[in-house]
C-alpha cells in the first residue's frame, strides 16, 4: 500500500537547516494499524504529512498503491487526497460557520464526480459515531470529543483508503480518547489502514504496529501482535488515471452559498466593507443621472428656442466699451428686416421689440416681460399656442390689441378661469387674450414662461412708443448655409448703415446651433467630472474590499490549509475567496443601486433638477461592481491559493 525509500527532508530557517527526517524507508500494507511516536521535534508530524500528500520529501521515493506520487503536480495530489485520503487532526480543524453534517460533508465540494456512488451520506456517517442526534448543531456546541467525531465522519465521507490521525486525543480526556481509539480500530477492522501520531503508550498499545522516531530517524518498528485489518491482498480501486476536477456548477454555487454565510456571520464588517462599494455605486449612479439629465434639459429648452436660428442685434457690450463720441448704437428697423429677407435660404424674418410692463386683471397685477413680434415668430421660436391662436399680419398691421400669453403670467393672473377671450391690461391699455404660449421650462435663472407676447405694431407705436426694433430673429432654410447666412447677414446690416470698418463688431449675429454646442460641451466636461469623482469613491470602496479580504484570508488560514487537505486545489481557494469579494461587491452595488436612485429622485423632487436614470447606467454600476470585486478580491485570493497546505494548518 505504502513504500517509502530513502525519503528525506529539510527545512530551511534563514541559514539554519532543519533535517526533520533522515533517510526514512518504510512499507505499510493495506490495513495495517500503525502507530507513529516519538518525542517532540522528532518528524512525527512531518512524515505524517509526507504519507499524506500535504507536503512533497526533499528527496526519496514515495509510492501509493504502487505508483509514484513524490514528483505529481499540487492538482493532482489534491486529487490523491481527496479521494484516497482521510485526515484527523489534533486541533479538530471543523469550520465553525457549518453545522456537522455540513463539516462532514465538506470534502465532497472538491469531489471530481460529486455523482459518484464511491461516498457516503453525511447523516449516516455521523450516526455511525455515535452523533446522530446532532447533525444540525454547530462545532461551538459540541464537546471536544464529539467534534473529534465530526472529524473523523468527514475522513469518512470519500470511503478513503488511508486515515492519517496527527495526536487525534491530543485535546481530549481520557475517557474521549478511549472512544475515538474506539472507532479508529472499528474502521481499520473494515479493512482501513490507519497511520496515528500519539504521545501515548496506552492509545499505541492498541495498535497493530509500533514506529518509533527520533531526531528524524527510525529507532524501531515492532508489531505488537493485535490483530488488525490487514490482508495480504493488493490494493484495489486506486485508478491508473486521476481526473482533476474541472469547472462545476454545484461547486460555484456552494462558494456562493458559504460566501453568503460568511457575510451574514460577521455582520458589522460585512456592513463596514459594503458601506465603500454602496456610496461609490450610489455616487456613480447619482452623478451619471444628474449629467444625463442635465444634457436633456439643454435639449429640450434649446428646442424650444427654435431650429435654424439666426438672431442679430447691436452688441451692447461692445459699445459701452468704446469710448464716447465714436458713434451712436446701431438701431434696426422694419426696413433691415425687409432687407434680410432678400438674402438666399433665409425661410422666415421677425423683428422684435421687448419690454417690461405690467399687467392687469382685475385686482391681480404682474410685472412682465412684454415681447412685440411679428406671426412668424411663433413658427420660428416654436410657439405655436397650445391653446386658442396666435396673431395674424392684418391684426399686426392694424396694430391689434390681442395677446397671447406664457403660463407663469396666466397662473399669476387668472386663477382657474380659462383666460381665452377675456381682457387684461398691459400698461393700462385694454387687451385681449387670444392664446396660451407652450410652455418652455426655465434657462438657469429665467422664466422663459414669463412673458406676454404681442403684435409688433401694437408693441411699438401703442405700449412701448419705439421707432426702432431691438434685434430681428432669422430662421435659415438649410441648416448647412447657416453659417453664410450669417456672414451675409452681417455684411448687409454693415453695408446699410454705413458702420465704418473698425467698429463692425458692434453689430453681433448670434447662431443658436454654436451657443448650444457650447452649453452642452460645457454640461458634458461636468458630466464627466462629477461621473469620475464618483468612480474614485468606488475605486477607493474597492481598496476596502482588498483589504478586508486580506485579513480574512490571514484569519482563515487554517481553513485553507483544511480545505487544500480534503482536496482543494489552488484554484478551488481561488474561485472562493474571488466569489467572496464578488458577493460582498454585489450586495454594495445593489444596495448603491437602490440608494443611489432614492437621493436621485430626492434631489429631483427638492432642487428640481431633472435626473435621468438609465438602465445602461444601472448596468454600468452593476458590471462596475462585479468589476471592482474581482479585481479588487483576485490578489487577496491567490495570496490564499498560493498558501502551502502545511504551513496553512500549523499555522497560529
Ligand atoms: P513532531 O511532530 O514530531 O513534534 P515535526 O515533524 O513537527 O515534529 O517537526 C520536526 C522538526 O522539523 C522540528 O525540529 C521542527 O521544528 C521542524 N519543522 C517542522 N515544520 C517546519 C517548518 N515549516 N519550517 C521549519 N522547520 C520545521
Ligand atoms: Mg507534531
Amino acid at each position: 500500500m505504502i513504500e517509502l525509500d530513502n525519503i528525506c527532508k529539510t527545512y530551511h530557517i534563514g541559514e539554519f537547516q532543519v533535517h526533520a527526517l533522515k533517510d526514512i524507508s518504510l512499507k505499510i500494507t493495506a490495513g495495517e494499524f500503525v502507530a507513529i511516536m516519538g518525542p517532540s521535534g522528532s518528524g512525527k508530524s512531518t512524515l505524517l504529512h509526507l504519507l499524506g500528500l500535504l507536503d512533497t520529501p526533499g528527496s526519496g521515493s514515495y509510492k501509493l498503491a504502487g505508483k509514484e506520487v513524490s514528483s505529481l503536480s499540487g492538482e493532482k495530489l489534491a486529487v490523491y487526497r481527496n479521494e484516497f485520503l482521510g485526515f484527523v487532526f489534533q486541533m479538530f480543524n471543523l469550520l465553525p460557520r457549518l453545522n456537522a453534517r455540513e463539516n462532514v460533508a465538506l470534502p465532497l465540494v472538491y469531489s471530481s464526480d460529486p455523482e459518484s456512488s464511491n461516498q457516503s451520506f453525511p447523516e449516516e456517517l455521523l450516526k455511525k459515531v455515535g452523533l446522530g442526534d446532532r447533525v444540525n448543531h454547530n462545532p461551538g456546541e459540541l464537546s471536544g470529543g464529539q467534534k473529534q467525531r465530526v472529524a473523523i465522519a468527514r475522513a469518512l465521507v470519500k470511503n478513503p483508503k488511508v486515515i492519517l490521525a496527527d495526536e487525534p486525543t491530543g485535546n481530549l480526556d481520557s475517557a474521549s480518547a478511549q472512544e475515538i481509539l474506539g472507532i479508529l480500530q472499528g474502521l481499520n477492522k473494515s479493512g482501513i489502514t490507519i497511520i496515528m501520531v500519539t504521545h501515548e503508550e496506552i492509545l499505541a498499545g492498541k495498535a497493530g504496529r509500533i514506529i518509533r522516531l527520533f531526531d528524524g530517524k527510525i529507532i524501531s518498528d515492532k508489531h505488537t501482535g493485535n490483530s488488525t485489518g490487514a490482508t495480504t491482498g493488493t490494493v484495489t480501486g486506486i485508478p491508473e488515471e486521476l481526473k482533476v476536477h474541472g469547472f462545476n456548477f454545484s461547486r460555484i454555487r456552494n462558494y456562493f452559498s458559504q460566501a453568503i454565510k460568511s457575510l451574514v456571520s460577521s455582520k458589522t464588517r460585512s456592513f463596514l466593507s459594503i458601506l465603500g462599494i454602496l456610496i461609490g455605486v450610489a455616487a456613480v449612479i447619482a452623478m451619471l443621472g444628474l449629467g444625463t439629465g442635465a444634457k436633456e434639459d439643454v435639449k429640450k429648452s434649446f428646442s424650444s428656442l427654435g431650429s435654424n436660428l439666426l438672431t442679430i442685434r447691436p452688441n451692447w457690450r461692445k459699445f459701452r466699451q468704446v469710448s464716447a463720441g465714436s458713434g451712436s448704437i446701431t438701431k434696426f428697423t422694419i426696413a433691415d428686416a425687409e432687407a434680410i429677407r432678400k438674402i438666399p435660404y433665409v425661410k422666415r424674418v421677425s423683428p422684435n421689440v421687448s419690454g417690461r410692463g405690467r399687467a392687469v386683471n382685475g385686482n391681480r397685477n404682474w410685472d412682465t416681460r412684454i415681447l412685440g413680434v411679428t406671426p412668424d415668430h411663433a413658427l420660428i421660436r416654436a410657439a405655436e399656442p397650445v391653446e386658442g391662436r396666435f396673431f395674424n399680419r392684418s391684426e399686426m398691421l392694424s396694430r391689434s390689441k390681442v395677446a397671447v400669453l406664457g403660463k407663469t403670467v396666466v397662473s399669476e393672473l387668472f386663477e382657474n378661469e380659462d383666460p381665452i377671450g377675456k381682457f387684461i391690461k398691459i400698461n393700462r391699455i385694454n387687451f385681449r387674450v387670444i392664446g396660451l404660449l407652450p410652455e418652455k421650462g426655465a434657462t438657469g435663472w429665467r422664466d422663459r414662461d414669463d412673458e406676454i407676447v404681442i403684435p409688433l405694431n401694437t408693441a411699438m407705436y401703442r405700449v412701448m412708443g419705439k421707432k426702432y426694433v431691438d434685434y430681428i430673429d432669422v430662421e435659415v432654410a438649410d441648416e448647412n448655409m447657416i453659417e453664410t447666412v450669417q456672414v451675409e447677414m452681417h455684411a448687409l446690416i454693415v453695408k446699410r448703415h454705413n458702420i465704418p470698418e473698425n467698429r463692425e463688431d458692434s453689430i453681433e449675429v448670434r447662431n443658436l446651433a454654436e451657443i448650444q454646442e457650447a452649453i452642452s460641451a460645457t454640461v458634458k466636461t461636468f458630466s464627466w467630472l462629477l461621473g469620475s469623482i464618483a468612480f474614485i469613491s468606488l475605486l477607493v470602496g474597492g481598496i476596502g474590499i482588498m483589504n478586508i479580504m486580506l485579513v480574512s484570508v490571514t484569519e482563515r488560514t487554517r481553513e485553507i490549509g483544511l480545505r487544500k487537505a480534503l482536496g482543494a486545489n489552488n484554484r478551488d481557494i481561488l474561485l472562493q475567496f474571488v466569489i467572496e469579494a464578488v458577493v460582498i461587491c454585489l450586495a454594495g452595488g445593489l444596495l448603491g443601486i437602490l440608494l443611489g436612485t432614492a437621493i436621485s429622485m430626492v434631489l429631483a423632487g427638492f432642487a428640481g433638477w431633472t435626473i435621468k436614470i438609465s438602465s445602461g447606467s444601472i448596468l454600468l454600476a452593476f458590471l462596475f461592481s462585479v468589476g471592482i470585486g474581482l479585481f479588487f478580491g483576485l490578489w487577496p485570493a491567490k495570496k490564499a491559493a498560493m498558501l502551502n497546505p502545511i504551513d496553512a494548518l500549523r499555522y497560529e
